[in-house]
């Protein structure tokens, strides 16, 4: 494409949340229309040099016309259309992507995910370099058209496998580095951490430059290995990710362990838990109390909507009666820092996807009633995901930083998440992108041939 590297995006609605006071107070909400004002938009123009933004100025009615030399510079006409920083998508299943066709979790349980990942990357060994490699760009390429600029993987590691994933990985981490950040956490059970392997794993992850993680389970260790975990994080420098609690068990206060724990340890580096679905279903004094000890642990929360709505509560032949995810609104009003992410993407633990940020808004919306307000539950899948990472040139739009944008049509959330939007405009260092997905035909000779 090519635009010039100077020009404005005039007319556009960014939401508040991305634009900094001081500059809101210079337009007072007083003149905002209804609809900007219960969603939070806030109209501007924006300037564009050398593939960053420059300057941001409110759009008066006639800032147009006085502020901006429309004689001598090159405009885009947003037409009212909102304006977002690209996505962060914090947990995501690169390694299992893709392999709905060949390997189908016909009962679209949870334990049957569980067994369709372990026929596809173990009993049948299908998960080789090459194989491995496609799907996972496959992915790339998805988010990268849609808008995402940086994305955390979970990798499961079996001891057979975990050598070929990680070179795999890395080698695609350096393809991609100009267009997604990429970071991994390792998918192993936690009582590995306790064994003279899980030492030395420890070690791999962290000259891997990865992130130390699993799935927690209630078994009477959990302690001893959480203890372990942060010991080993501690003392290589390591941030966590945990699958906490990915069941309708009350029972089920994995993440209360790890919060307990990391407070003991008095663990300095940045821990994320996603799913955490149990904590809906326990009474009201159990959750809050969970909740307060996440907030004084720091922990980030991640909920995965897609996945939860797709694998909880399904039993044959009955039709689900909850909806999966945990208590995002709870959380978020205690100042937690809540992501939405994808999870997994057309594997057995859900079916669909198509690594599209915008799509998983919009399911997190609807299911879990993020419209009553929107508030800035729009930094859910930018900014708060891209802190959580570590990463402070991604999920904002601010002065000096790269011009990586996505400007929707969609001029209020009620158009934008009516829509697929698949007609988006994905700016990334202040060009637009060919936003083409990758055709499902690249894949064929893996999917259907190899099995
Ligand atoms: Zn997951």
């Amino acid at each position: 494409m090519s635009e010039p590297s100077h020009y404005w995006i005039v007319n556009a609605r960014i939401p508040n949340c991305f634009i900094d006071s001081s500059l809101r107070e210079l337009y007072p909400e007083a003149n905002l229309t209804p609809t900007l004002q219960r969603d939070r938009l806030f109209p501007c123009h924006l300037e564009i040099n050398n593939g960053c933004v420059v300057q941001i100025l409110a759009n008066s009615p006639d800032s147009l016309t006085s502020q901006i030399p429309t004689e001598s510079v090159a405009l885009i006409d947003a037409k009212q259309g909102m304006l977002i920083p690209c996505f962060a998508d914090i947990h995501t299943h690169l390694d299992k992507g893709h392999t709905w066709e060949r390997n189908p979790n016909l009962d679209g349980t949870y334990q049957g995910a569980l067994n369709g990942v372990y026929l596809d990357c173990t009993e049948q060994g299908n998960w080789r370099y090459e194989d491995l490699y496609r799907r996972i760009e496959f992915g790339l390429k998805c988010s990268y058209a849609h808008g995402t600029k940086a994305i955390r993987t979970h990798l499961d590691c079996p001891p057979h496998q975990y050598a070929t994933t990680l070179q795999v990985f890395s080698e695609l981490r350096e393809k991609w580095k100009d267009k997604i950040t990429l970071q991994a956490v390792s998918l192993v059970p936690l009582s590995f951490f306790v064994t003279s392997d899980g030492e030395t794993f420890a070690d791999t992850i962290a000259d891997f430059g990865g992130i130390i993680g699993g799935i927690a389970r209630m078994l009477p260790e959990l302690d001893q290995y959480l203890a372990s975990i942060f010991r080993l994080a501690t003392e290589r420098n390591l941030d966590v990710d945990f699958h906490t609690d990915e069941n309708d068990n009350p029972d089920s206060r994995t993440l209360q362990r790890v919060a307990v724990a990391a407070i003991e340890h008095d663990f300095a580096a940045q821990i994320v838990c996603g799913h955490c679905c149990s904590l809906a279903v326990q009474d009201q004094e159990t959750a809050a109390a969970t909740i307060a000890l996440v907030k004084q642990a720091e922990i980030g929360i991640v909920t995965l909507p897609m996945c939860n709505l797709y694998l909880q509560d399904r039993v044959a032949e009955r039709t689900p009666r909850w909806r999966g995810v945990t208590l995002a609104k709870e959380l978020d009003a205690v100042g937690i820092s809540v992501a939405i992410s994808s999870d997994n993407c057309r594997d057995p633990f859900y079916g669909f996807g198509d690594h599209d940020m915008l799509q998983v808004f919009s399911m997190g919306t609807k299911i879990l009633h993020l419209d009553t307000p929107y508030d800035n539950w729009i930094e859910s899948v930018t900014s708060r995901p891209a802190n959580l990472m570590g990463l402070a040139d991604v999920g904002q739009i601010a002065i000096g930083q790269a011009a990586d944008l996505v400007l929707f049509k969609a001029r209020s959330y009620s158009e934008l998440l009516s829509r697929p939007q698949s007609d988006r405009t994905v700016f990334r260092n202040g060009i637009a992108i060919d936003t083409t997905l990758p055709d499902y035909s690249e894949l064929d000779d893996l999917i259907f041939l190899k099995t």
